[in-house]
Parts: C-alpha cells; sequence; structure tokens
C-alpha cells in the first residue's frame, strides 16, 4: 500500500513514495521483534527495520555467543581439572578454534534466523532491510523509502566504545563484535577494560590457552560491585594466570611485526604491555548518533542515551525507546522487559513501569557472579538500619562435592521491615541461586519466608536459608 505524499525532509522534485503503517519498530534487538509480533497480532500494520544482523547484540555479538564459548572453555578447563575427579584424558588438552567458533556460530545463527524468520512469518509485519533515521516526527527513511507512522519504537541497542587513543588507527584492535571473528588462537591478548565483557573475555581465552593481560585503570576490577566481590574476583582470574594491571590507563597503541604494544599511565607496574592481539572492552555507546534524533525532537543526553518516563515513552508523543539506548537497563532482560512494559500499556489496560523493575544480573565468569537488587555499599551510604548475611561457598556441600568452592554468598536485608535489600551470589551456580532471592524481593516478602522455605538437598540453594538465619548487624 502506498501512503500519503510527505514532503518533509526532502528537496523538492525528489519526494519519494512514503509507506503507511500503524507502528514502525528500529531495530531487532530484544525488544523489537517481540513487540512488532504483539502488535501484528493486534491488528496493526507494522514495519521492522533492521540493518544488520536479525536479533541484535544479545544473539550475534553478546549474550548468547559469548555464553557459547564460555561453555567450551568450561570444558576445557574441566579436562584439565580431570584428574582432580579421578579421570584420566590420556594427555595434553587441545582447542580446536575454528570447531569453538563453528559451535558458537552454530548457536547463534540459529537464533538470529529465528528471530528473523518469525518477523517475516508475522502476519501484517513487513521487515525492512537497511539503515533507519528520522526525518520527521512521524517520517523514518530507509533506502530510498520513506515509513509513516503515529507510532514509532526505538530499539537500537548500542555498540563497543572505541576510545580516542593514538596510534588506533593504526592497528587491527578487536571489539566483542570482531571477536566473533576470530577462530585461531590468539597468543597474547591485551583486554583493555576490567568490567563484565573484559572479565568474559578474559577468562574464556586464558582457558582457550592465551595468555592474557586485563588492563584497567580504576582501583579494581568491576567497579560497580562490592570490593569484596572485585577482590575475590581478582584472585580468582589471577590464580588462573591472567595478569591483571589495576590503575593502568591505556594510553597509546602501536604495531611492530606481529606485535601490538600497549602504552600505560600507571604508577605501578610496567608502562608498556606487549601482546598479539587488543580487545577493546571499555564501555559502550548507544546507536543513537545516526538516527537523526534531532529531526524528530527526541531528546538524549550528553552520551546518547535517548530520555524516557517511567513507560518508556520519549518527550516526543508518539516515539518510545526500549533496551539498552535509554540507558535504563544494559540487559537482554531489561530489553525484554521494556517490551513487555510497552505492550502492557499500549495493548492490555495495564500500566506496567519501569520502576517496578529490581536490578537483576549475572557475570559470566567461572563461577559465576549473580547479582540482585542493592549493593553492600549502596546499603550502607542508604544510612538504612541492614543486616548482613555471608558464607563462603567452602561450607556449601554441593560446592565441595562439585570440586568447585570459589567465592561466597552475601545478603543484605532492611532490619526494620525485614525485606531483602539485595544480594550478591559469587560461586557455582550464582546466575540460579539467586533468583530464589530475587522472587521474594519482587514479592515484598520477609527474608523468613526463605529462612523457612525447605530447600532440595544437596543444592547451593539449600545453604540460603542457613545464611539467613545467621545475620548481623551491618
Ligand atoms: C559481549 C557481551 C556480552 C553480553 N552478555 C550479556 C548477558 O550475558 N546477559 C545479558 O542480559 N546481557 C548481556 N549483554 C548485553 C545485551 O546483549 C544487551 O543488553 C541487549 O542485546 C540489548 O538489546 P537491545 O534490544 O537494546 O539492542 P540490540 O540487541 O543491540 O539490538 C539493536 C538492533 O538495532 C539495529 N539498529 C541499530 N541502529 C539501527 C538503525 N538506525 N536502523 C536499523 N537498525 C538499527 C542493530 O543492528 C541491532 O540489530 C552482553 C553484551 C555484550 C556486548
Amino acid at each position: 500500500m502506498v501512503g500519503p505524499l510527505i514532503e518533509s525532509g526532502h528537496q523538492l522534485g525528489e519526494i519519494p513514495m512514503t509507506t503507511a503503517f500503524d507502528a514502525i519498530i528500529i531495530g531487532t534487538g530484544q525488544a523489537g521483534p517481540s513487540l512488532a509480533k504483539r502488535l501484528a497480532a493486534a491488528g496493526m500494520k507494522v514495519a521492522v527495520v533492521e540493518r544488520k544482523l536479525f536479533g541484535g547484540t544479545c544473539v550475534n555479538t553478546g549474550c548468547i555467543p559469548t555464553k557459547t564459548m564460555i561453555a567450551s572453555a568450561y570444558a576445557a578447563h574441566m579436562a584439565r581439572r580431570a584428574a582432580d575427579f579421578g579421570v584420566s584424558t590420556g594427555g595434553e588438552v587441545i582447542v580446536d578454534m575454528k570447531q569453538v567458533k563453528a559451535r558458537k556460530d552454530l548457536i547463534s545463527g540459529r537464533n538470529s534466523k529465528g528471530v528473523e524468520k518469525g518477523l517475516r512469518d508475522a502476519a501484517n509485519c513487513t521487515v525492512y532491510q537497511g539503515h533507519a533515521c528520522f526525518i520527521s516526527p512521524k517520517e523514518v527513511s530507509v533506502g530510498q523509502e520513506v515509513l509513516a507512522s503515529e507510532r514509532i519504537f526505538i530499539n537500537v541497542g548500542e555498540r563497543a566504545s572505541v576510545p580516542a587513543m593514538p596510534g588506533l588507527d593504526q592497528i587491527d584492535y578487536l571489539t566483542n563484535s570482531s571477536m566473533m571473528g576470530v577462530d585461531f588462537l590468539p597468543e597474547h591478548l591485551i583486554i583493555v577494560g576490567g568490567s563484565y565483557v573484559g572479565l568474559e573475555f578474559g577468562q574464556m581465552y586464558r582457558r582457550f590457552g592465551s595468555e592474557v593481560t586485563i588492563v584497567e585503570m580504576g582501583p579494581r576490577l568491576i567497579q560497580r560491585e562490592d570490593e569484596d566481590v572485585s577482590a575475590a574476583v581478582k584472585e580468582i582470574l589471577e590464580r588462573e594466570g591472567i595478569h591483571i594491571q589495576l590503575n593502568a590507563k591505556c594510553i597509546s597503541v602501536g604495531r611492530t611485526g606481529n606485535t601490538i604494544t600497549a602504552g600505560l599511565d600507571c604508577t605501578e607496574g610496567s608502562p608498556e604491555i606487549v601482546g598479539s592481539h587488543l580487545l577493546l572492552a571499555a564501555g559502550r555507546r548507544p546507536n543513537t548518533d545516526d538516527l537523526g534524533l534531532d529531526q524528530a525532537g527526541v531528546t538524549y543526553n550528553k552520551r546518547g542515551y535517548i530520555g524516557v518516563d517511567d513507560q518508556l515513552r520519549t518527550n516526543v508523543p508518539g516515539i518510545w525507546a526500549l533496551g539498552d539506548c535509554n540507558g535504563k537497563g544494559g540487559f537482554t532482560h531489561t530489553a525484554y522487559n521494556d517490551f513487555e512494559i510497552v505492550a502492557a500499556n499500549l495493548l492490555d489496560d495495564d500500566p506496567r513501569r519501569v520502576s517496578d523493575r529490581i536490578l537483576a544480573y549475572a557475570l559470566y565468569i567461572d563461577p559465576p557472579l549473580g547479582r540482585a537488587g542493592l549493593t553492600e555499599a549502596q546499603v550502607r551510604s542508604s544510612g538504612k538500619p541492614a543486616l548482613i548475611g555471608k558464607m563462603l561457598m567452602t561450607r556449601v556441600g554441593r560446592a565441595v562435592e562439585k570440586g568447585e568452592t570459589d567465592g561466597f554468598m552475601k545478603v543484605l536485608v532492611d532490619r526494620e521491615t525485614k525485606e531483602l535489600l539485595g544480594a550478591a551470589i559469587l560461586g557455582t551456580g550464582g546466575d540460579e541461586v539467586i533468583h530464589c532471592i530475587l522472587d521474594v524481593m519482587y514479592a515484598k516478602k520477609p527474608y523468613s519466608v526463605i529462612q523457612r522455605a525447605v530447600h532440595i538437598h544437596p543444592t547451593v540453594s539449600e545453604l540460603v536459608p542457613t545464611m539467613l538465619g545467621d545475620l548481623k548487624p551491618l
């Protein structure tokens, strides 16, 4: 169907045909495809625009491929530890990086194809492949075409930040995206950034067999976490042979033959690191700089994140922003929850809000860190009277049986309401166990609900009630 002719944003004599839709969705990350299908199923004529890979970051260059490769790295690690369990592997453990990548490509590719097929097969849904850019508050250009709608949903995600650094334009650096094409073992991987992405790649490649150096400009790794969590994670990674240089800012890079040299501004340790490859894992930035937001009048902050209200509406009526680009989440589950919030408000007369969400996420090093709610530092600085419980994983029977006793569990409770304020579970199964705490936080019930629950033996979760039975004033 051909829509009304709209002139704005185009030179006279070049007026393209405009196609009108009930809804336009820009980006097929973790919110867009589900929203497209819900709106289309509700009878709306929907356009979905994707400029690159269907499924976005999580499916192609983020969660799914990295967790698939982390599984390969874990297999290698456990094979090397086989003798600890009375198992013989018959010699050196060999990692075939081409096979590792092929397995990752298969799992990731299947997911991406599934997202694309789901959209193409959906009734009332038209898929456009190309870069979408606003030309007015109600129009988006895609190549030579113009799409118009009263409702436009932005789900454009983020990409790796590339810091301005002398010499960077002279070398082939890697990001989380280009790492997906690596099918060989880097001899020595230098990683700039000691946060979630850097640590996951660091441990993974160390286990594949690379030498790994992580350069972090702050005084500790994963600085958003409590100091005891950062310290335990550092110890775990260093024990595996990863070099970690803290308080070190990478200020220049250069290549000599097959080696890359990173120049550091640091007070201790070597001011120069020599490696074979460089991975930039120093933060993310939203894909909003080439979206034409100014033509639409949509406001964003100085880092490029789009401003939204509690129901994810931007300042322009009829334009919403979901997922990483609104700066309110940064995870796959928060992007998907953004879809649920928008769909509930638009289609179900259910006033769901972003502020109903409790912060929760995992760091997928081994052992993983599961996190929910406030950190201990945040509770302390709030001045709220609180209780704390802590237990080393060496006391958890299941961890001992599995031979995976690194880490600890920590929980914080409001001393007056008895409600759970937050938790960190760094230990085997920590990414799963955290949910028993998270669900009770959502239920707004006192911690005694978990403390009195009978958990299955032998599990890590079994010790959560025990930990809650031994709370101390913070
Ligand atoms: C290495 C790594 C590991 C991660 N691991 C985890 C994890 O384990 N768990 C977790 O919860 N999160 C993880 N994340 C974060 C997670 O991937 C993101 O939070 C999630 O993908 C965000 O989804 P989104 O819908 O906001 O956008 P994205 O998934 O980034 O999708 C945005 C889409 O929009 C498209 N697009 C952008 N601009 C335009 C345009 N102008 N026109 C058309 N299309 C456009 C892009 O091509 C992309 O396909 C990880 C991220 C990285 C980098």
